[in-house]
């Protein structure tokens, strides 16, 4: 055996056990000195059963497995290794005197991940036992990492369930409520209105004011009981999506919203507009709420509007661009968030609800949406949608 001696180098701090296995005392002796004097733990096993049995009982961390045994021969002694729960993740290298490519075939598929030939070489030994097993514990690690990694993602879904269910309760909570109130509402609004008809400039001005506020306030209340229902209903009242040609759903915004139009002035463009899946409902919401806020925040210029769509990464990108008043950068985001305006209600009418509305329809639809604008020259929505198997 060309083993060669060598001092034993800095121990490590916690000297790895490799168990050997061959029938030959002598062999047995020299592999198990020369590991020993680099550093090695040595254990020692005759045969193939003693071996299964060591392995049982010191969990070494490798083990060296000599091919010709009597009784139990290594490739058999290997794949009972491999069997048991115990001892399957410890790495096993032959030692074989066979050169046949068959032979080493026949060991890889008992479950070793090496072998080294007889007449050993100690350099090339050790060198083969450390590469397994720094593979082994790098291994390990990953093993450890992964488990970790499915643990985080668990835990995480389980937050995100949590989420969701409460998010469908609010969602629903505030659909009944504000269902609800619509009837009250309604009736304080006409009755009021009633009232403002029949006794306007019979009782004094300070009464005629007073109802005024009232109506205005009826009124207000019952916009935003409307809008707050869309914002709900994207939830709770959804519908699958389905083929949806977005030339028609802007044709039905723009007719919706042809009084606001007409009374402005404004110009609409379209250009090519593309068949998506998507709920149309919502679509059309989404363009009548874009369109609603281009006409409404123009500048003293008369408003000019212009919808596209092109292809994005991953499916179509839209844009409805205006020519009014813009937004400030800093409020490029906010401006999505429920309830924030960034005007009066003097200066411009509104809940603050539109484009919350926007962003939740864009979203259910996978989408994103944001604002790119030059204050006082106008401003681009544009939102993104993915995807889903309609092309034209
Ligand atoms: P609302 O229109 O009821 O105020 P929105 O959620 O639709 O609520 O819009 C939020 C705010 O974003 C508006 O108050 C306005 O300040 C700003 N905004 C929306 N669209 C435009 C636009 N096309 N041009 C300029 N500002 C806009």
């Amino acid at each position: 055996m060309g083993l060669q001696m060598r001092p034993p180098e800095a121990a490590e701090s916690i000297a790895k056990t490799i168990l050997i296995v061959d029938d030959v005392p002598a062999n047995l002796a020299v592999v198990s000195r020369h590991l020993e004097d680099h550093g090695y733990r040595a254990v020692v096993a005759q045969s193939g059963a003693e071996a299964i049995e060591r392995a049982e009982l010191v969990r070494p961390n490798l083990i060296l497995l000599d091919v010709l045994m009597p009784g139990i021969d290594g490739f058999e002694t290997c794949r009972r290794l491999k069997a048991s729960e115990n001892t399957r993740d410890i790495p096993v290298v032959f030692m074989t005197a066979l050169t046949e490519a068959a032979d080493k075939l026949a060991g890889f598929e008992a479950g070793a991940v090496d072998y080294v030939t007889k007449p050993l070489d100690g350099a090339e030994v050790r060198a083969r036992i450390d590469t397994h097993l720094s593979l082994y514990a790098l291994r390990r690690e990953l093993e450890r990492q992964n488990a970790q990694l499915r643990e985080e993602i668990a835990a995480r879904e389980q937050v995100q369930e949590v989420l969701q269910r409460s998010n469908i309760e609010l969602e629903q909570l505030a659909y009944v409520a504000s269902h609800d109130m619509q009837e009250p509402l309604r009736m304080i609004a006409s009755y009021l209105q009633l009232v403002a008809q029949r006794y306007q400039g019979k009782l004094d001005a300070d009464a005629d004011e007073f109802i005024g506020f009232a109506v205005d306030g009826a009124k207000r209340m019952q916009a935003l009981i409307n809008d707050l229902l869309a914002y709900s209903r994207v939830g709770t009242k959804a519908r699958p999506f389905a083929p949806t040609d977005c030339a028609a759903v802007v044709d039905t915004a723009i007719s919706d919203l042809r009084v606001a139009i007409e009374e402005s002035g404004a110009e609409i463009k379209c250009g090519p507009l593309p068949v998506v899946m998507a709920d149309a409902m919502q679509f059309a919401q989404l363009f009548r709420n874009l369109l609603a806020n281009a006409i409404k925040f123009r500048s003293t210029r008369p408003p000019q509007v212009r919808i596209e769509a092109e292809r994005a990464d991953a499916g179509w990108c839209f844009a409805v661009r205006d020519n009014g008043i813009g937004i400030a950068p800093e409020y490029f985001d906010r401006i999505f968030v429920l309830f924030q305006r960034l005007h009066s209600r003097r200066e411009y009418a509104g809940t603050g609800i539109g484009l919350a509305l926007c962003k939740k329809i864009v979203e259910r639809h996978g989408g994103r949406i944001w604002v790119e604008s030059v204050q006082d020259s106008g401003s681009v929505f544009r939102f993104t949608l993915p995807y889903r198997g309609h092309t034209s």
